[in-house]
């Protein structure tokens, strides 16, 4: 069993975030959305490198959304001014970071946005399986894309670090190994907009290898208009 054998070395569980000194609240994962998870967390699908490009796109569109507010005139934080899109790659920590300076999420909508599957691809890509009759996930996973659930092809945790930039917001800190349920707790620290930790499985840590992802950026995101580095210089 993929979830329960993930449990014996957490060690990125060890790594004690900078919390409020509450203890992570934990929520179980809708249904449908579980069997997306269970699905993702065992493919074998083999072009697994678009959740980059799933998780930029994500990146570019919440920056988007920031500026339509922004023009909108709906008051937010704009503490930080540069619009783009932060890649960081650690070998040595097998993780693959992505962060984005966008409209970021409240607590509510990380429950609706990220424990539910709202998006009309997902919900596609459930209803296609079911008719399927679980015959051949991997290539409905190709049709469909699964947007953030793609993470966990790769990774054994991914965490959200996000703080929306509407005024007097606080930073929170979601975090899930795909296995049926996810964690969320304040954090102090948030900058405005959204990071993602992609904790990458050893089968997968290609991905936290700079050049790898330069590559696939080249690929896939050329058409996204913020501005791209990866670890500090452009993409
Ligand atoms: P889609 O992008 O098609 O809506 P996803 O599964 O990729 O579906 O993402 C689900 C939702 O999670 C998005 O619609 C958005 O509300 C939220 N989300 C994901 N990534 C981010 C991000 N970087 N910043 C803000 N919101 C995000
Ligand atoms: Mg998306």
């Amino acid at each position: 069993n993929l979830c329960r054998s993930l449990h014996t070395s957490p060690r990125w569980a060890q790594e004690a975030a900078q919390t409020s000194g509450d203890a992570p609240q934990s929520y179980e994962f809708q249904a449908e959305t579980r069997m997306l998870l269970d699905i993702v967390a065992k493919s074998l699908y083999s072009e697994k490198e678009v959740f980059i490009r799933e998780l930029v796109s994500n990146a570019s569109d919440a920056i988007e959304k920031a500026r339509y507010l922004a023009l909108q005139g709906t008051q937010m934080d704009s503490s930080e001014a540069g619009m783009k899109i932060h890649i960081t790659t650690d070998k040595y920590d097998k993780t693959l970071t992505i962060q984005d300076s966008g409209v970021g999420m409240t607590k509510e909508e990380l429950i609706d946005n990220l424990g539910t599957i709202a998006r009309s691809g997902s919900k596609a890509f459930i209803q296609q399986l079911q008719e399927a009759g679980n015959s051949d996930p991997q290539s409905i996973i190709g049709q469909f894309g699964v947007g953030f659930y793609s993470a966990f092809m790769v990774a054994e945790k991914v965490e959200v670090h996000t703080r929306s930039r509407l005024p007097n917001s606080v930073g929170y800190c979601w975090a899930s190994d795909g296995c049926g349920k996810y964690t969320i707790e304040e954090c102090e620290g948030v900058e405005p907009g959204t990071k993602i930790v992609c904790h990458l499985k050893i089968a997968n840590r290609e991905y936290a290898d700079e050049q790898t992802v330069r590559d696939v950026i080249k690929k896939y995101s050329s058409f996204i208009s913020s501005p791209i580095d990866v670890n500090g210089e452009q993409a």
